[in-house]
């Protein structure tokens, strides 16, 4: 392993270090989640991915077909699609479908068994379903977390030879509900859902057996799950079209084939902005161990990716880092971390619930040009 977690001594906490130096550009670490799952509302509006790995389960066509809202949509290079329906398998009990019968004993074997509704049509009353619909209603895209991936959590120390180890591993994630120097609770905790909090937990009892996970199902262990989804969980994207656009850039192709291929694809992009806005990927949340010990930087060197096209994290080195020194991440997505100091600040300290004092954060504190704060429109979910 080339990095290590370390305890630093200030209200920090954990930190993740270099143990030796990266190039820019370069892998740091890669690494499978603990748990993940798909967005609801990413499910809902028919983005196919694999249950349990998020591998588009669309080839490059028919993605670009739907997103672009043309049916008869042809794509030049269909060699590019790595897209493998042959692989592809369906639980055969309930339904859900996989790119791979490795993924589905995956599934089966942590989590899907407990889960699985042992029947072919999903149908709206069960608990399971109904828990989906009622953190649907509150939480609208631009999503970025389900109470699905707490089932997921669950139901995997259920399953877990080990339950003891499977609990221990769960407790590791940050789960405080409230920031004690600033009294704020986390957001998914905070007003707008405090009357949505009681009916999915209560709906959550339903869900699932209780033996074995009693200490996560009181109303304050539902409450530590809510905020430890919120403070750990890690966005993940998967796109056939974009795996596709990747591939065919390693085309032998002529200059001229280039430039139509180039038109072709910028074409593709304008009507899939036009027909889907900026909803291209399958996306969903989930839980990674080394990751969740990056602490938050709002000038990170490193950033996650996801080169497999599934749930495998790829953290990337975005300059060059020395031996010894802490890697960060953005926990803020590209737009929110170019905004000011106070509004970075506050979406920090609403979602992870720290005061940012990374050194953008202390440069700008001092730097009278950039601690106006009246560019602050009222943050959006
Ligand atoms: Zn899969
Ligand atoms: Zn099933
Ligand atoms: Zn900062």
């Amino acid at each position: 392993m080339d990095v290590e977690v370390r305890v630093i001594d200030n209200s920090k906490g954990k930190g993740l270090f270099a143990k030796k130096s990266f190039k820019s550009g370069s892998i740091i670490f890669e690494e499978d989640p603990l748990v993940s799952c798909q967005f609801s509302w990413n499910a809902a509006y028919q983005y196919s991915a694999c249950d349990h790995c998020l591998k588009p389960l669309e080839t490059a066509q028919e993605n670009a077909r739907r997103l672009s809202g043309k049916a008869e949509l042809e794509l030049p290079f269909l060699e590019c699609c790595t897209t493998d329906k042959s692989k592809f398998t369906i639980c055969s009990l309930c339904g859900v479908e996989y790119c791979s019968v490795e993924c589905q004993t995956m599934a089966y074997n942590q989590y899907h068994r407990t889960l699985c509704l042992q029947t072919m049509q999903r149908n709206n009353s069960h608990p399971l379903e109904q828990l989906n619909e009622a953190w649907k209603s509150v939480h609208y895209p631009p999503e970025t977390n389900t109470v699905m991936l707490i089932i997921r959590l669950l139901a995997r120390i259920i399953q877990s030879p080990n339950r003891d180890v499977a609990i221990e591993q769960t407790l590791q994630f940050c789960h405080r509900t409230v920031n004690e120097d600033a009294e704020l609770a986390h957001k998914l905790l905070g007003e707008k859902f405090a009357s949505q909090q009681a009916l999915l937990h209560n709906l959550l009892l339903q869900c699932i057996p209780h033996d074995g996970i009693e200490q996560f199902l009181t109303p304050v262990g539902f409450q530590g799950l809510l905020a430890l989804i919120g403070t750990n969980g890690q966005g993940v994207g998967t796109s056939a079209i974009s795996q596709w656009v990747t591939r065919t850039s390693d085309l032998a192709i002529t200059d001229e084939e280039r430039a139509v291929l180039d038109k072709f694809i910028d074409k593709l992009y304008e009507d899939m902005d036009s027909h889907s806005g900026n909803f291209l990927n399958n996306e969903g949340v989930a839980l990674f161990t080394l990751q969740s010990a990056c602490n938050h930087s709002c000038v990170p060197n490193a950033e996650p990716t996801y080169l497999h096209n599934n749930n495998r994290l790829s953290l990337v080195a975005m300059r060059d880092i020395q031996e010894g020194e802490e890697i960060c991440i953005s926990y803020l997505d590209e737009c929110s971390v170019q905004r000011s100091r106070h509004s970075r600040r506050k979406q920090l300290m609403e979602n992870y619930l720290f005061a940012c004092n990374c050194r953008k954060c202390e440069e700008q504190a001092c730097d009278p040009d950039v601690t106006s704060e009246e560019d602050d429109d009222e943050m959006s979910d």
